[in-house]
Order: C-alpha cells, then sequence, then structure tokens
C-alpha cells in the first residue's frame, strides 16, 4: 500500500491542513464489498474523510466513526478511524447504480438522500462524543462541511473524490481538510477562497500525477509539513475478540449454540473475514464464562 496523508500548517498557523493519497485503501475497500462505482465513490469518499479525521485525534486510542444514514438507496455508510489512519468501512447497499449528473458525476448525492451524518469520537471517557449534522447534499464533502461549521464551529473547506476507471477499479481517490484558525486574517480567508475558486478537482490533480504535498501547494502557497502518515485499510478484528463477543453472549445463548450442534460461523462485515468455531470450542468458552 502506498496511500498516505500529510497534516500540516500554512499561512503562519492561521490555517491547518489535512491532505490525503487514498487509492489503494478505496481500491480495497471495493475489492472487500464488492461495490458499484457509485458506492465505489460513496464509501471512498468517507474513508478518505475518516482517515483524515482520525489522525485529529488526541492518544493512540481515540477512534472516530463517521455514520451517514440516508432514505436514498445507499441506506447507511459507516467508517472508522484511528489516530494512525487506519481506517475501515461497511456499505449497507453495495450495489446501487443511478444515471450519471449532467456533468457525468456519479449521483452520490442521490444515492445517499437526505438524511443525518453523525461523528461519534470515542476518546476514552465513559461516553463519546457524538455530533450530528443534517445532510445538504449526500455528496458528503459538503455535509462535512457543514459539520464542521455547525458542530465544532470551525470554517472549513472539506474535498473529497473517487475517480473509477472503466474497469471499475479505482483510478485515483483522495481529499483535502483545510481550516481556518479563529485568529486567520480576511486577506488569508480571502486568498484562499480565490485558489479554491479556481481548482479543478482533487482526483484530477491525483491523477494527473501530483502528490497531496502538490495540491496543497497549489492551493495555500508556502506550507509547513508536521506530519507524513501511511494510510491502510485496516480491520482490527481477530479470533480473540469474536471470541469476546461469544463470551459477551452468556451462557444460555452459548448453550442454544451448542445443543445445535453445528459449528458456529462469524463473519466480520468490515474486512469478510470469517471465524469459526466448534463445538468443543464453544464448550470450552461455556466452560470458563
Ligand atoms: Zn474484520
Amino acid at each position: 500500500m502506498s496511500d498516505y496523508m500529510i497534516r500540516g500548517t500554512a499561512f503562519s498557523g492561521e490555517v491547518r491542513f489535512f491532505a490525503a493519497d487514498t487509492k489503494e485503501t478505496v481500491e480495497e475497500a471495493r475489492r472487500i464489498h464488492n461495490t458499484s462505482p457509485l458506492c465505489t465513490a460513496a464509501l471512498g469518499r468517507l474513508l478518505t474523510a475518516g482517515a483524515m479525521m482520525g489522525t485529529m485525534g488526541k492518544s493512540e486510542s481515540d477512534i472516530v466513526t463517521l455514520k451517514i444514514d440516508g432514505d436514498g438507496p445507499v441506506k447507511s455508510i459507516t467508517v472508522t478511524a484511528d489516530i494512525n489512519a487506519n481506517v475501515k468501512g461497511l456499505i449497507y447497499n453495495n450495489n446501487v447504480e443511478l444515471p450519471l449528473r449532467a456533468d457525468k458525476h456519479l449521483d452520490v448525492g442521490s444515492g445517499i438522500g437526505k438524511g443525518m451524518l453523525s461523528v461519534i469520537k470515542d476518546l476514552g471517557l465513559k461516553d463519546p462524543y457524538v455530533g450530528q449534522t443534517a445532510l445538504r447534499t449526500g455528496e458528503i464533502a459538503e455535509d462535512l462541511t457543514y459539520y464542521f461549521a455547525e458542530s465544532e464551529q470551525v470554517p472549513t473547506s472539506v474535498a473529497l473524490g473517487v475517480l473509477i476507471d472503466r474497469d471499475m477499479t479505482v483510478k485515483a481517490a483522495g481529499g483535502f481538510i483545510i481550516q481556518l484558525m479563529p485568529f486567520a486574517s480576511e486577506e488569508t480567508i480571502t486568498s484562499i477562497e480565490k485558489k479554491l475558486s479556481e481548482f479543478d478537482s482533487v482526483t484530477n490533480r491525483l491523477d494527473a500525477g501530483e502528490d497531496p504535498e502538490q495540491i496543497m501547494r497549489q492551493l495555500l502557497g508556502d506550507i509547513y509539513v508536521e506530519e507524513n502518515i501511511n494510510i491502510n485499510y485496516r480491520c482490527n478484528c481477530s479470533r480473540d475478540r469474536v471470541k469476546k463477543a461469544l463470551v459477551s453472549l452468556g451462557r444460555k445463548e452459548l448453550q442454544t449454540m451448542i445443543d445445535d450442534d453445528k459449528n458456529v460461523n462469524l463473519h466480520c462485515d468490515f474486512c469478510n473475514k470469517d471465524y469459526e468455531f466448534t463445538v468443543d470450542e464453544l464448550k470450552e468458552i461455556v466452560n470458563v464464562i
């Protein structure tokens, strides 16, 4: 995997930015979830945002989950990321196909429809932080822009893109998040707005061979890169975790499974891995509860 992101500042700290190339990560998601082009784009955009937003956490155990629930045929998408840009995702309906928009883009907005965007930050406290905003367009980048403005009161520009190749694989994917600090000057804001209005699209730039750093220099001029972080599609499921989930079902439920006298197969929807437990193994688990 060669995906990575950069994070840093510009305009003497008046602006902070995150920019990512997520082609391999989105392609891995496409393979795992066997998504149609529209669904690859929708899931890929949210994965890209998740990878960047995960790194906004403060401690190693912080987890951010982005969830979209809409009334369109896609229904819902969930993405979870950690501070090291390990990201995984789920899409309720993987096979939505709709006519292209007038501008020849995939109609992600209609696929998702109207609904809610939730940002859940698990910071290791008793209750996670949950921020919710109504979806504006269902195109995801705009919806996140509104989320940052409304829930976090940070003026933000979000761009997310997935370009699909003729063979339906991912040709380019990536995005950026640019945020203004409270002390950003009018001059800085005007300069960035102008550059953004002239900018074509993040996937066009990536597809033309530019990297996240070059894209940020185009938009922000001199930048200071604080960190370079690899992005990976990674699921944290394991046999041990699945075992814990079985334990949490309780004695009665497990005994019913044992009485059925069949191996139990547990599937991880995030990575498509299967975990099989034999009846003997189930008996062992019951014995230690
Ligand atoms: Zn998994």
